[in-house]
């Protein structure tokens, strides 16, 4: 027997849409606490990426 739970908090990771030419995405997690040095992802034939740093998700459009 296996239950779905059904009131799962829902994570608080930031989408963020890109182009969906873009082959991949820069991230230094934008201003304030969840600051962090740039760095690129490339997709590479992926339709996500999420950032290492700040557990952002970078979703091509
Ligand atoms: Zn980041």
């Amino acid at each position: 027997m296996s239950q779905m739970p059904v009131n799962q908090p829902v994570p608080q990771h930031e989408v963020i849409e890109v182009d969906h030419h873009a082959s991949g995405v820069k991230c230094d997690g934008g201003n304030g606490v969840l600051g962090h040095p740039a760095v690129y992802y490339a997709f590479d034939g992926k339709p996500t990426v999420t950032c290492l740093y700040c557990d952002r998700i970078f979703v091509r459009k």
